[in-house]
């Protein structure tokens, strides 16, 4: 068995907070076990909760067309969230839950050894960008920890705001340059300052 579903398998029997008692399935993730880009949203909704896969609603449909606009399948990325149960209602995740499920989403990273980390939305940008706004650094990559950041609007955004679509479309767009300069800092270990970051 391989050591990522092993690690599927500890989240799966995580009742570590709240969230666990309201679930149906569990969502760790989905995608193969090393990738260049990892995706990571905010919180299963009602379709993944009966699922227990990741971004198989409307949401996910955008996400993707979203990841075929840049030449992948869904199956050469991988995709997880913040958190890993429902949270009722489709709420917020909260700061506690956010924290408790951090630890399986450090493990993933370890793992799957991502060039790019994708996050989609504000829960996964405060993970890598604390005290900014979306609507001013989301298309903007920064390094940190020798992966690529990368931060854009939750795909949802789009569904409730249509002037988003072209935003949001636009900033995955970059995505292909980002990951050639990935290539290039793996193969030269060169200055990140002289690539697309910022
Ligand atoms: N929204 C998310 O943030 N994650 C999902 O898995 C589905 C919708």
């Amino acid at each position: 068995m391989s050591n990522l579903t092993d690690l599927n398998k500890e989240i799966e029997a995580c009742y570590d907070c709240e969230l666990s008692k309201h679930r149906t399935r569990v969502v760790p993730g989905e995608g193969p076990e090393k990738v260049e880009l990892l995706f990571i949203g905010e919180a299963p909704g009602w379709h993944e909760d009966q699922q227990g896969r990741p971004f198989v609603g409307p949401a996910g449909q955008f996400l993707d067309q979203l990841i075929a606009s840049i030449g992948l399948r869904r199956e050469q990325v991988y995709i997880a969230n913040v958190v890993k149960c429902r949270p009722p209602g489709n709420r917020d995740p909260l700061p506690a839950e956010i924290q408790t499920c951090n630890k399986w989403l450090e493990r993933q990273i370890e793992l799957l050894t991502p060039k790019i980390i994708v996050t989609l939305g504000r829960y996964s940008m405060a993970k890598y960008f604390s005290n900014e706004s979306i609507s001013k650094i989301h298309g903007k990559a920064k390094m940190i920890d020798n992966i690529i950041c990368y931060p854009m609007y939750h795909p949802a955004a789009a569904l409730h705001q249509g002037n988003l679509r072209q935003i949001i479309e636009a900033d995955m767009l970059k995505i292909p340059s980002l990951l050639a300069d990935a290539e290039k800092l793996t193969e030269a270990e060169s200055n990140p300052q002289q690539l697309n970051l910022f």
